[in-house]
């Protein structure tokens, strides 16, 4: 059955090859060495047929690479061509920020005006990270878990 269907000769893969690098050179053209191990072929497949201005890709992705809420620089280049911030592992709330946001509120969760123990909530962004909000102890709230499960469509 195998037989029957179209195996790609070494020709095609090399044409298929350069056409991946090529992408790649035409959207992303200052070369950084978190570019080396990122799968280049799958984000290739998936937006060859979309435009980019290069010259804004390469501002964004300077930006999201002095920022130090970005934990994972590598996932820079997928961020910016898909959107999705899972990719860049921002940085959570340190165990002092959560404390000092859980005190400023009395204990109180911002969403159900109930009382929780510390241990019962999570922190929160409240001006969201997609939106300039930062990793800091003046944009951290807390909110009891099935609040911020909600809010996060975790
Ligand atoms: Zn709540």
């Amino acid at each position: 059955m195998s037989k029957n269907q179209h195996e790609p000769n070494a020709t095609e893969l090399w044409l298929y090859f350069q056409s991946v690098i090529n992408w790649v050179k035409a959207n992303f053209t200052k070369y950084r060495r978190e570019m080396k191990g990122i799968k280049w072929g799958i984000l290739y497949n998936e937006f060859k047929d979309e435009k980019y201005d290069a010259k804004k890709l390469e501002e964004q992705i300077a930006t999201l690479m002095e920022d130090e809420d970005v934990g994972n620089k590598k996932g820079i280049y997928s961020y910016v061509l898909t959107g999705k911030e899972k990719h860049l592992n921002i940085r959570a709330f340190s165990d002092k920020q959560k404390r000092e946001a859980y005190e400023r509120q009395k204990g109180i969760c911002v969403d159900c005006n109930k009382h929780f123990e510390l241990n019962e909530m999570e922190a929160d962004h409240i001006d969201p990270w997609h939106s300039g909000g930062k990793t800091d102890a003046e944009n951290c709230q807390m909110l009891c878990r099935e609040d911020n499960r909600r809010k996060g469509g975790k």
